[in-house]
């Protein structure tokens, strides 16, 4: 069934046709279904909704922070949904100076809730307090995709255009002075390129009026901390760009 539905949802026919009976025997991904449905008072029948990406687009565009950040905890769509154990809305200010960018959940965001909690995370947290940032204080931490991909795989190109939205929702409302991209996914996402983390480093890069600082992600220097030097740069000529002494 969850397969079905999934494979239903892909191709933008969600929900299925459903009784009562079984939205009640079955399945977790009926009780994440997309409020961009159209529920019938019918007898337990739920006609089915065609999901315009466009007409999804424009309901979560419309959504305060409550209601965006439940929504997410419901979603189901894409198939990260299957294998997530908890959604990772994102954390900090909400009206931050900085929005922090990250690439997507891992074991530990998943069982938490929380984005970068493992050591990523702490090494994240000390870069950013290295520059007077701090996600208690002034800063707003989210992923491009809100659900763990599998076994710590990269992100798909389907599953960061069904996040898309949600990501674009939250940096309007936290209409930060500067996003930092951490690491080649939000860095792509955020530039609209394919270019490479050292070239998008290099890049002045603007989101309408929100200038983009693009920086390695903290996982990768774990693995290379010889590059912290360069990220330690990044993160000083960041805050140039906003002004900030
Ligand atoms: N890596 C990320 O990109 N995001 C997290 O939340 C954790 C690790």
């Amino acid at each position: 069934m969850l397969e079905r539905n999934l494979i239903l949802r892909e191709i933008g026919l969600t929900p299925i046709w459903q009784s009562r009976a079984s939205v009640a025997q079955t399945s977790e991904i009926t009780a994440h279904a997309e409020t961009d449905t159209n529920p019938t008072a019918n007898e337990g029948i739920r006609a089915p909704a065609i999901v315009d990406p466009a007409q999804r687009a424009a309901r979560i565009a419309s959504l305060d922070w409550d209601a965006l950040h439940a929504d997410i905890a419901q979603c189901v769509a894409c198939k990260l949904c299957s294998t997530r154990t908890k959604t990772v809305p994102g954390v900090g200010h909400r009206s931050p100076e900085w929005m922090v960018i990250g690439e997507g959940p891992g074991e530990n965001e998943d069982k938490q809730g929380e984005p970068f909690v493992g050591r990523a995370g702490q090494l994240l947290d000390q870069m950013l307090a290295a520059v007077g940032k701090s996600r208690k204080e002034n800063v707003f931490i989210v992923n491009v995709v809100k659900c763990r991909p599998p076994g710590n795989r990269d992100p798909e190109a389907d599953e960061i255009a069904a996040c898309a939205p949600y990501l674009e929702r939250q940096i309007t409302l936290a209409a930060p002075k500067l996003l930092l991209a951490v690491g080649k996914f939000a860095g792509q996402q955020m530039l609209n390129t394919d270019a490479t983390v050292g070239a998008m480093r290099a890049q002045r890069g603007q989101r309408g009026d929100v200038p983009v600082a693009v920086t390695y992600h903290p996982a990768y220097l774990l693995r290379s901390p010889l590059e912290k030097a360069k990220a330690w740069e990044d993160l000083v000529a960041a805050k140039r760009l906003t002004g900030d002494k």
